[in-house]
Parts: structure tokens; C-alpha cells; sequence
């Protein structure tokens, strides 16, 4: 008898649990790894101790570095880092590797054309073949020529970069999302902007620290959401018994992922169902008076019917959940057992500090904004807006960039507004840091790439950037350099690192932040004049003279130290470490940083900076943005049913298709492992990332259900084709124990392409079918219909 998706539903959950991804394990060092050993053996020499900030993602971590004889052997967590607090992420592992690779870019080259074989120039040649075309651009006033990609995080080098562009003219700089964007959007609209002093830039923030119990819409938090380093510690004190009170997590999703088995339960659900699950339990909340009606009733609006200034009848939120998404049918919408929901919907309202995440959410998978209004309503609902445990928007004021005038960070265009600016033939595109971009494009975006005349990477290591590049600008390791970082994604507080290099650079490598400062020179005086600074050291020195002058925080120091200084600040007290800006640099590098822990509401948040003053269940700002651009002028021109599309709700996901045709649905994910794409040229990261590591490298799989393989007389291991309406490509097959029927994995991104561990393999790009959303017209690449049969 065939299982149906339907029957797993109803038969699975919890119970599933830990019975998944069994088979993904270390598998200690192959040949591959082996062929770096001798660089990483121990040396004869002096042992020192030394901190750096990792830079193998967004997130930033504080890294703890043994040398022994001037190389680096053994890299851990900074027990001093607030971020990760002396734990990391098994990327920053590989680290190493990264410094030791035997295929390191170690001086600048040049190339005609990207065929042609390497060409090793000094610096100055190198900052002058990209300056003199940058001149030329300038000069016909084409600065929309240049197009400047980034796989960098939120830091000082983005700013700096963010603020050359700007100073240039032209493009703003394009980064790699953080995939929080949708979230971080939808409490705007419901929330407001906090007020900010600085810059006006601010981000969303998780106190998940302070949460009591924690229900998850399908983010892979243990595989790569926020930043990984901070999460996996989270995840650690969730479960600490010595803290005397345990978070729950529930897992809501269609994958056995990680992040699913390791839960206190997963809940499994149709694919693309998020925002009914959330209304689902919004309806469990309302029916049985379990929400927070102190909260409601006070500091939000639209929950009840309303009239608007024109005299126009809404309806509220309470009536809209109540009549649209009753549980039997949230029920049949999302396969979730209704006595399910109604357990979860009560054991979320048993106290403070419950929070909602998602939906699902990856750099380039940003979930939809339907969904995301649907789970912030729940937190609205039970009070976690702006509370303790909760969720709230906080002002990211970053690092002080001196000179303001050299201008701000400037919005990062979406994807699929880089992808048309790729389109737009530019003249200059610089490739730094963004070997994830190769995820996400097919064969024509690659065909327009090698169009483009100059294509300069910043990439150390030969990778998918260096193959398309006809000039090459090689960064140092992150060790190899003076390290910043800053607040990375939904960590709650304000914070900035800083360490000074922990080894010589390799070769002729040089910083990026260094090289950005010689093209301004060389371009033009007048952009040289916005970028004063001689090198690194004296851009970080005055940008650490404008957070000594702020006259709040504190510098990074032991935990129980912090515990009490935020006691006293709490108090009213607060002394600064620091008597004048020299001692606050002395003490700024050696320490590692500065944070401020008291940012956090104190107290939950009572109004809100929307036209109401209150969170709305009904987002007047989305109103205005959807009456803007469908020119609607007058409310006799709204149509009937106007509310739902500003009301949170359920969007289908997939477009109707014949299901005979495409049987499966296909949901890509990023392991953590490449999270944020790149660094796969660095054999501990293949070896790690799944079950088709091995001596001859690793290859991309597909996993598919029992149920599905043994429909398909497809075992394990078995190559297969995967087909969807743009294209086949061939995967080897993964049947996964736990698995949903219909639904189907894959890791996004595959092994490298290029240097001596290239393993070639077509590219999941070919086949996905991109989705954009209805509202934010932000593309991403969630789900696609596919049929698997053997090659
Ligand atoms: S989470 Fe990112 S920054 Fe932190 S250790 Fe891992 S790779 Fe490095």
C-alpha cells in the first residue's frame, strides 16, 4: 500500500524525531584533507595565544588562536565574545585550511579574457588597471557601469565599501541578504521603525537568550538562520538544566532537517503553509480568550471591526481569524492534526517569553511576506512584540564611519534587481566575496557574466569568482588581518569587535579594506579626499575615537563581570572602563571589543512608531504602499475584498499545476556547512557536508522519501534524474528515513567547480523555478515541482 502525504501527516511528528540525518557524521580526515595535514602539523616553536574574528559567514565570531612557532595549529571560540562565548560553528574548523591551502591566490594577476592564461602584476598595476577604467566610466558619466557584488556581512569594510560607491556615483553596493529581510519587513509594517539617532539603520533582533518557549515556522536555526555561532550556543542553554528552566522549541516544517530532529518536537505540514499554521493557532488563541488581552487591548489596533476617516468598514483581526481559518481548516490547508494546534496554541499562552520565528528564511530563500504578517500577529498576540524573550526591531548603528559626508550604506537592491542590473551589460563587475551568487544562477546568468569585459575577485582561494575573473585582487585570511565585526544578524544587542592580525599575510595578499583605500586614491582626488585614512589601523583608530566619545557600553571582559555591570546600569549606574580615547584603543584591540548589553527593553514595549502609535493587526503603511501602486485614489475604488491582502493570511505558495506532471516538490536548503555559499574549495567542509564526501570529493544528492524511492524502484546511491519545467539534472539519490512523501531535499550549491578538488555537476540552479513575492517582488528560489526516475 502507498503511504500518501496526507496519512505521514497524520501518523508522524515528534515521534519521528531523531531518526533522520543518522548517517551524516564526521567522518574524520579523508585524502583530501590529508593532502593539507603537513601545513597544519605542529611546528617547533614558541606557543602564543591570540584572538581573531571569523569571517567563514556573516556572523562573526570570536575566534581564539594557538600559534606554535608563528603558524597557526588549533582554532576555537573567544570565551570573552559575547556572540558565541568560546563556542563556534564547524566552519570556522576549516579555517585553517583556508590559510594553508596549497592553491592560495597569494598576488594580484591580470588576463585578457578569462580563457587566457594568468598574468602576475605588482599592486599598484593591479589598483591602477581598475582605477583607470573606473576614471574613464566616471568621466562619461557612466558610473552604472561598475556593479560591485558582496558575500560580506554588516562591518566596516561594507560600509566602506557602501560609502565609495556612493561617493563614485552610479549602483549602490549589492550584499548577500541575510534572509531575515521578510521578517524584518513585516514588523516594520506592523510595528514601525524604531527611533534611531545615528544613520536611521536598524535590524531585526531576538532576545531568544530570555525565551520560554520557542515555536519555529521552518527556519533551519541549527543549519545556518541568524548567525550560526550564536545560535548553536543558544541552542546549548536552552537545554542546560544548571539554569534551572528549559526553552521549548517547536519545529513546524516539511523537511526531517536538522534543526527539525533535534527539536522537543517537529511538526510536519504541507509544503508552503506557514501563515495558516500561525492563524491556525491565532484561532486556538482567540477562541479560547488565551491571549494576551492586556496587551491587545491596549497597544494594538485592528483586532476588532473598524470604520475608517473615509466611513469604510473593516474587519478585525479577532472576526477575520475566527470566520477564515477555523481549525478544520488550517487543518486541511496545512495537514497538521487540529488537537495538535490546540495543544501548541495553549502551551505557547502558558506564560511570558514565548516567541514565533520564520518563515523559513535563508539568504537566498527569503520566506514571504504573507507568511511573516501571519507569525508576527501571533507574537502581537501573546505580548512578545518588544518584551522580554520576544521579538522587536533595534536600532544598527554599526561603526561610526568618520566622515559622514563620504555617505551611508545605501539599500542593497534585491536579488532580482541585481540579476537585472547583471543584465544591463556593466562594464565592471566586482566579484568580493560572493562565490554564493553561484548558487543562484543558471547557465544564462553565467553566459552574461562572461560578457562582461572586466570581472575583478577579491577571492584568496581558486573558486567559481576566479574562474569568470580577468583581474584579481586576492583579500587575506581573516587571520592574516586586523578583524572587525559588529552585531550580526537577530543578536540582540549593540556590539563591535577588533583584533589585530594573528599571523603575516601569505604572499603578497592584501586587505580589502586596505585595497578599497588605494582606488580611492587612485581614481579620483576628489573620492580620495572622503578617504583620508593611510591604511587599516588609522581608519579603525578614528572610528574607535567616535564610540570612546558616545560614553556608554562596555569593553568585552568576563561574563560574570558583565552580569553585574548590567545590574548597575539597570540601576541607573553606569561608569565607563575607559578615561580618554587613547586608553579606550589600547584597551578596544586588546579586549576584542565593545557591547552594550542594556539594550534590550527593559520594560515591554507600549507604543509603537506606526500611524496608530499601536501594533496594527491591519498595516495602514501596507495599505498605503498597495493603494500606491495599484493607483487607487479613492476608497470607492478599493475592491470588496481589499482587507485580505493587508490582513495576515495564507497565500498559496505553488502555482496549479497537473500533478500527474510534476508529482514532488522540490524544497532547496542551505547546509551549514556552505551557509552563505563559498569556502567549498576547503576539503573539511566537503568531507562534513553530507554522505557523498569522500576521496573523490563531494557530490550533491537528492533525498526523497521511502515511500517515494520505492514507487520509483530508486534505492540509495542510485543516480537519478530530476526534472521540472525548466530543465533535468542528474543527482545521486539519498532515501531518507523520516522523510514526507512528495516532498524532496536538496542541499543548495554543490562542490567546487574549480581547483584540484573540482568535482563538475550540473547546478541546481538549471531546474528551479524562482518565485517572487506578490508584495516585496523579492525573487527567491523556495520550492519548484519536480519528478525523480532513474537515469
Ligand atoms: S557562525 Fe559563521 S562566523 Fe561564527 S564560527 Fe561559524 S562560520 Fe564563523
Amino acid at each position: 500500500m502507498r503511504l500518501a502525504r496526507r496519512d505521514f501527516l497524520s501518523l508522524a511528528g515528534g515521534a519521528i524525531g531523531g531518526v533522520a540525518l543518522g548517517n551524516v557524521t564526521l567522518r574524520g580526515l579523508s585524502r583530501l584533507n590529508e593532502a593539507l595535514a603537513p601545513e597544519s602539523a605542529l611546528y617547533p616553536g614558541e606557543e602564543k595565544i591570540a584572538y581573531s574574528i571569523c569571517s567563514m559567514c556573516s556572523g562573526g565570531c570570536g575566534l581564539r588562536v594557538r600559534t606554535v612557532g608563528g603558524k597557526a595549529v588549533k582554532v576555537d571560540g573567544n570565551p570573552s565574545y559575547p556572540v558565541n562565548r568560546g563556542g563556534v560553528c564547524p566552519r570556522a574548523q576549516a579555517l585553517l585550511q583556508w590559510v594553508y591551502h596549497p592553491d592560495r591566490v597569494l598576488s594580484p594577476r591580470r588576463r585578457s579574457k578569462p580563457d587566457q592564461p594568468w598574468e602576475t602584476i605588482s599592486w599598484e598595476e593591479a589598483v591602477n588597471t581598475l582605477a583607470v577604467t573606473l576614471r574613464r566610466l566616471r568621466a562619461a558619466d557612466q558610473q552604472n557601469r561598475l556593479l560591485v557584488i558582496s558575500g560580506r556581512g554588516s562591518g566596516l569594510v561594507t560600509q566602506l565599501c557602501s560609502s565609495f560607491l556612493s561617493v563614485y556615483g552610479g549602483n549602490p553596493l549589492f550584499c548577500l541578504p541575510s534572509g531575515m529581510e521578510t521578517t524584518q519587513q513585516a514588523l516594520e509594517l506592523m510595528a514601525g521603525r524604531p527611533e534611531t539617532s545615528e544613520g536611521g539603520a536598524y535590524r531585526l533582533a531576538y532576545d531568544l537568550e530570555n525565551s520560554r518557549y520557542v515555536l519555529n515556522f521552518g527556519c533551519d536555526l541549527l543549519e545556518g538562520w541568524g548567525t550560526p555561532g550564536h545560535t548553536l550556543r543558544l541552542f546549548g542553554r536552552w537545554r542546560d538544566s544548571s539554569r534551572g528552566r528549559r526553552t521549548t522549541l517547536i519545529h513546524f516544517g516539511s523537511r526531517p532537517s536538522v534543526s527539525a530532529v533535534r527539536a522537543d518536537e517537529w511538526v510536519p505540514m504541507e509544503v508552503g503553509t506557514y501563515g495558516a499554521a500561525a492563524l491556525g493557532i491565532a484561532f486556538v488563541l482567540i477562541s479560547e480568550d488565551l491571549y494576551n488581552r492586556e496587551f491587545v487591548a491596549n497597544s494594538t489596533s485592528g483586532f476588532e471591526d473598524w470604520t475608517d476617516a473615509a466611513g469604510r468598514q473593516h474587519i478585525g483581526f479577532r472576526r477575520w481569524v475566527r470566520e477564515e481559518y477555523r481549525l478544520s481548516v488550517v487543518s486541511e490547508m496545512t495537514g497538521i492534526p487540529s488537537e495538535t494546534l490546540v495543544r501548541v496554541a495553549r502551551e505557547f499562552a502558558s506564560g511570558p517569553g514565548a516567541v514565533a520565528l520564520g518563515p523559513r528564511q535563508s539568504p537566498t530563500q527569503p520566506g514571504r511576506l504573507s507568511d511573516a504578517l501571519a507569525i508576527q500577529a501571533l507574537n502581537a498576540l501573546v505580548g512578545s512584540v518588544g518584551a522580554k524573550g520576544g521579538v522587536t526591531l533595534v536600532p544598527d548603528r554599526g561603526w561610526p564611519l568618520p566622515a559622514q559626508d563620504a555617505g551611508g550604506i545605501q539599500p542593497s537592491p534585491s536579488l532580482e534587481k541585481m540579476l537585472s542590473l547583471l543584465e544591463q551589460s556593466p562594464e565592471v563587475l566586482v566579484l568580493d566575496e560572493a562565490a554564493w551568487l553561484f548558487d543562484v544562477l543558471d547557465t544564462a546568468h553565467l553566459d552574461m557574466l562572461r560578457r562582461i569585459p572586466m570581472v575583478v575577485t577579491t577571492s584568496s582561494l581558486e573558486d567559481a569568482t576566479t574562474s569568470m575573473a580577468t583581474l584579481a585582487l586576492p583579500d587575506c585570511s581573516p587571520l592574516e588581518k586586523w578583524a572587525e565585526g559588529q552585531s550580526p544578524s537577530v543578536y540582540p544587542y549593540e556590539l563591535l569587535g577588533l583584533t589585530e592580525p594573528v599571523l603575516s599575510p601569505r604572499g603578497e595578499s592584501r586587505p580589502w579594506t586596505e585595497i578599497l583605500l588605494a582606488l580611492a586614491q587612485a581614481t579620483d582626488p576628489a573620492i580620495a579626499a572622503k578617504f583620508p585614512w593611510k591604511d587599516l589601523p588609522a581608519l579603525l583608530r578614528a572610528n574607535a575615537d567616535q564610540v570612546a566619545s558616545r560614553q556608554n557600553g562596555y569593553l568585552f571582559g568576563a561574563e560574570v563581570d558583565e552580569q553585574w555591570q548590567r545590574l548597575l546600569e539597570r540601576s541607573g549606574w553606569w561608569g565607563p572602563d575607559w578615561n580618554s580615547a587613547e586608553q579606550f584603543w589600547e584597551q578596544f584591540r586588546t579586549k576584542g571589543g565593545w557591547w552594550d548589553p542594556v539594550g534590550w527593553p527593559a520594560e515591554p514595549q507600549r507604543s509603537f512608531s506606526t500611524p496608530s502609535g499601536r501594533f496594527e493587526f491591519y498595516s495602514l503603511k501596507l495599505d498605503e504602499l498597495l493603494r500606491a501602486r495599484g493607483g487607487i485614489r479613492a476608497a470607492s475604488q478599493l475592491p470588496p475584498d481589499w482587507d485580505r491582502q493587508i490582513l495576515p493570511h495564507h497565500a498559496a505558495l505553488l502555482p496549479p499545476t497537473d500533478p500527474k506532471q510534476f508529482e514532488l516538490v522540490l524544497e532547496p536548503y542551505e547546509p551549514l556547512t556552505f551557509f552563505g555559499g563559498g569556502m567549498r574549495e576547503l576539503p573539511f567542509l566537503q568531507q562534513i557536508s553530507g554522505p557523498y564526501g569522500g576521496p573523490k570529493g563531494w557530490q550533491s544528492w537528492i533525498e526523497l522519501s521511502e515511500e517515494d524511492a520505492r514507487h520509483r524502484g530508486i534505492q540509495g546511491e542510485d543516480m537519478v534524474w530530476v526534472e521540472s519545467a525548466r530543465g533535468r539534472i542528474r543527482r545521486r539519490a539519498r532515501v531518507l528515513e523520516g522523510a514526507m512523501p512528495g516532498v524532496v531535499g536538496a542541499p543548495l550549491g554543490g562542490p567546487p567547480q574549480e581547483g584540484r578538488w573540482a568535482v563538475p555537476e550540473d547546478s541546481l540552479a538549471e531546474i528551479l523555478v524562482p518565485i517572487s513575492d506578490p508584495v516585496l517582488e523579492v525573487r527567491s528560489h523556495t520550492v519548484t515541482r519536480v519528478n525523480i526516475y532513474k537515469v
